[in-house]
């Protein structure tokens, strides 16, 4: 039997209080395959959460792909190196517009810091912009967007925070006007910032609004907002650490969905399937402007054994027409989804292999945010490992890994039914 409560504590005084875990008995996850995992008793789940395993976890291809590079050389990166050459130019052609040079990191934070410093070289400003129910990383930089916990001190004054897009309760009042209502905030945003002396230097956004809970949002959602943002000398950053790489199913990227052409585009999570490595794709000038204001270096960044990850990655994905599985397999659990008649549901949502479910309590909407909490646990003890997302945590973020077939949905929404069934409404 395994000792979760001796574990826990040994983390607390080693790690310190507060370090976040899943679940309010977590998991040991001693080891995985495809979308399952096996804990310390030997229990199996269904991973239905995890985007970092994106090809699947302890995939073969991959594996063998980072054993052989790293039997062969790792170094750092300032070496020539043709891994980084082969991956930049498989990977920048996988964007559909100039989007033709690459920085890379190890951190979905870190991309989108250096992606906030070219906003800065570019325009020779400060004043950055992100919704207000957000993520993008932990940097001192990102974490000034980063929504969770304010910085010490409060957010500094060249960071604006406009109303995140929202499903039942959208911006501006109506679905029709959210649009328009979405890009006048932004634009009273960078008139307060250039007011203030900071000036405009960019947007962040993540294409899917996935940590704001993934709201239903139109082709051209964001087309008044860039246009804003382009009258203003910005640059708009599309954080697709959570919706690229296919996931969505439609497109291989988040921006592709909603129609829009990014300046700058970060990346993380499931770039190297669990291995640390990430990407920031520009445009030529955008690059050459941050090169030359920040002499930018970092050791790990695109290393050889990272490169070879990322690159089997991108094999597997091709391969195993895994952006084609997420298109039809997220379609069938959405409408299998649909199918629940629950009184609390508010609506099911989402794209590809990135879905969910929004519970509210009463007509007014107000979000059923500790009968979640309870789904999410129920669920656990019956094997499925999925979480909550939104303003208020009330919506079941589910984002498999992308091997994920019809009979994983099935025993998800089929375990989700009785779930509901035997819970107080
Ligand atoms: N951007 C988004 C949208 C994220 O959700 C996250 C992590 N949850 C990050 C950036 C940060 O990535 P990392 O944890 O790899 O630094």
């Amino acid at each position: 039997m395994n000792d979760i409560a001796g574990l826990m504590e040994r983390r607390r005084r080693l790690l310190g209080p507060n370090v976040p875990t899943f679940y309010e008995t977590p998991v040991e996850i001693v080891r995985g395959e495809g979308v399952w995992l096996w804990d310390a008793d030997g229990h199996r789940y269904l991973d239905c959460y995890n985007n970092v395993p994106h090809v699947g976890h302890c995939h073969p291809h991959v594996v063998e792909a980072i054993a052989k590079q790293a039997a062969t050389l790792n170094t750092h990166t300032r070496y020539l190196h043709q891994g980084i050459l082969d991956y930049g130019e498989r990977l920048t052609a996988l964007f559909g517009h100039d989007l033709d040079t690459l920085a890379m990191v190890c951190t979905g934070s870190e991309a989108n810091d250096v992606a906030l410093r070219m906003g800065q070289a570019v325009t020779g400003k400060t004043g950055m912009i992100a919704t207000d129910n957000t993520y993008h990383g932990n940097t001192a930089l990102v974490s000034q967007l980063s929504t969770r916990r304010p910085p010490i001190g409060g957010y500094p004054p060249n960071v604006r925070r406009v109303p995140a897009p929202d499903s039942l309760r959208p911006v501006g009042g109506g679905q029709e006007v959210q649009a328009q209502a979405f890009a006048q905030n932004v634009a009273r945003a960078i008139d307060e910032l250039e007011a203030e002396g900071h000036g405009f230097a960019s947007l962040t956004i993540c294409p899917f609004f996935a940590n704001e809970g993934f709201p239903v949002l139109e082709p051209g959602f964001l087309d008044p907002t860039v246009e804003v943002v382009r009258r203003a000398g910005g640059i708009v950053i599309a954080d697709e650490v959570q919706p690229g790489f296919g996931r969505i199913g439609s497109h291989f990227w988040g921006h592709e969905r909603l129609g829009f052409a990014p300046d700058v585009v970060t990346l993380g999570k499931p770039m190297g399937n669990g291995h640390p490595v990430g990407a920031v794709v520009a445009r030529p000038e955008v690059m050459a402007a941050f090169r030359q204001a920040f002499g930018y270096f970092n050791t790990f960044g695109g290393n050889p054994v990272s490169c070879a990850a990322a690159n089997a990655v991108l094999d597997v994905i091709e391969t195993e027409r895994l952006v084609e599985n997420a298109h039809d397999t997220g379609q069938y659990a959405l409408a299998r989804l649909g199918e629940l008649s629950h009184p609390m549901i508010a609506e099911v949502r989402g794209a590809g292999l990135f879905f969910g479910v929004e519970f509210v309590t009463d007509a007014q909407l107000t979000p059923a945010t500790e009968f979640v909490e309870t789904v999410v646990e129920a669920m656990k003890a019956r094997g499925i490992l999925l979480n909550k997302i939104g303003r208020a945590g009330n919506t079941l973020k589910i984002r498999p890994p992308m091997p994920f077939s019809r009979e994983h949905a099935d025993l998800l929404v089929d375990t989700l039914a009785e779930v509901l069934e035997t819970l107080p409404a």
